[in-house]
């Protein structure tokens, strides 16, 4: 399922593969948000030509709408979305942080309202785990009770007690047929909560384990002091995931300490704003300087829109608000990370991967809030 390539000499980085449902990709690697079915303004052909291999959808937000059974009725999500890549799907643990979505917290389940039809419900691990199973996701998370990343102590160690509670109740409630379980730890900023949480999902029978409630405006500090202090309770031999990193400067320090996969909507989510990714760190495509730049986005970038169109159209696009400056912007930053990550695999194969680390640093300076 998950098989370990080559580790780094000089760190805890490592290279592999995980394969699930004939579908393979090659790790560390970074999966884009198709929280409904698609990645915003990308096809799944685009994500082939890139070369991305995993996406990760929501499966409470599908549950709702458009509901599992239109879904089912199209043969699964892979036939339903047209992606024949490895699917993640979140459990809904997440929408914890949304207010649209989000009521309280029980010992039962997590209390929802639809934000379609304004009903609310309970949530329990086993609702998120017949949801999963019915989509046929290659990949389902464990329901978690999320907490804020700057919540006191006392809310934290409750929520723990939910989450490892839930963790349990999907593991007995899945059929571990045709789809992996991933668990997920928790603890916010508390390293004797990390490693408490760390410990005791480490110890059930998961698939892979998942490091949350990261990259929630703690700041990049704050995330990798975490993130280390609940890695070094993991088993080395289980793939592991930190969800919702997606920054350059973040990826090479989860790496680094062993994390094997991401997902993210950074990416697109700047694209659509006008932040480009390059070589040479960030562009803001909108501004004056490149109206009239004939220009690649990025020289050194190989992407179907590096090759075909200058940052003067894409600029024009962009500040004319034209859906196809979403796409392209979308295209190329997509491309970028991909490309970033395939250097991370072959740095960490050649033995390199120090001096690509502290080269993204370099260029994608986190500004530091914590
Ligand atoms: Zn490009």
């Amino acid at each position: 399922m998950f098989k370990i390539i080559e580790t780094d000499s000089k760190n805890k980085g490592r290279t592999g593969v995980l394969s699930v449902n004939n579908r393979k990709v090659e790790t560390p690697f970074l999966m884009p948000c198709a929280t409904k079915g698609s990645v915003k303004c990308i096809t799944p052909a685009d994500l082939k030509e890139i070369g991305t291999k995993a996406w990760i959808s929501n499966s409470l937000v599908l549950s709702l709408n458009p509901g599992v059974e239109v879904i089912k009725k199209a043969g699964g999500l892979h036939t339903f979305t047209g992606y024949d890549g490895v699917i993640f799907t979140d459990s809904g643990g997440f929408q914890a942080d949304r207010e649209s979505f989000y009521l309280k917290s029980e010992n039962k389940g997590i209390v929802f309202k639809n934000p379609w039809h304004g009903k609310n419900f309970l949530y329990t691990p086993k609702d998120a785990m017949q949801v999963q199973m019915n989509l046929g996701s290659d990949v389902a998370m464990a329901l978690d009770d999320m907490p804020k990343v700057k919540a006191g102590k006392k809310d934290v160690e409750k929520s723990l007690e939910r989450t490892h509670r839930w963790a349990q109740e999907c593991i007995n409630f899945h059929s571990r047929k045709k789809q992996l379980l991933f668990g997920i730890c928790q603890g916010a900023l508390y390293a004797d909560l990390r490693r408490a949480s760390a410990e005791y999902i480490n110890g059930l029978d998961f698939d892979g384990v998942a490091i949350g409630g990261l990259a929630l405006g703690e700041g990049h500090a704050a995330m990798v002091k975490a993130m280390k202090q609940s890695i070094k309770f993991l088993d080395d031999t289980k793939i592991r995931y930190l969800m919702g990193v997606g920054n350059p400067s973040d990826i090479v320090e989860a790496v680094a300490a062993g994390v094997d996969c991401f997902d993210s909507a950074f990416h697109t989510q700047n694209a659509r704003h006008g932040t480009l990714f390059t070589t040479q760190g960030k562009i803001k495509i909108k501004n004056a300087a490149y109206k009239n730049d004939s220009k690649a986005i990025d020289k050194n970038c190989k992407c179907y829109v590096c090759k075909n169109f200058s940052r003067a159209f894409i600029s024009y696009q962009m500040r004319m608000n034209e859906p196809t400056g979403f796409r392209l912007s979308s295209y190329h930053n997509l491309a970028f990370m991909q490309d970033l990550m395939g250097k991370i695999q072959s740095a960490i194969q050649k033995g390199s991967f120090e001096t690509l680390r502290k080269e993204i640093k370099q260029k994608y300076q986190v500004n530091d809030k914590s």
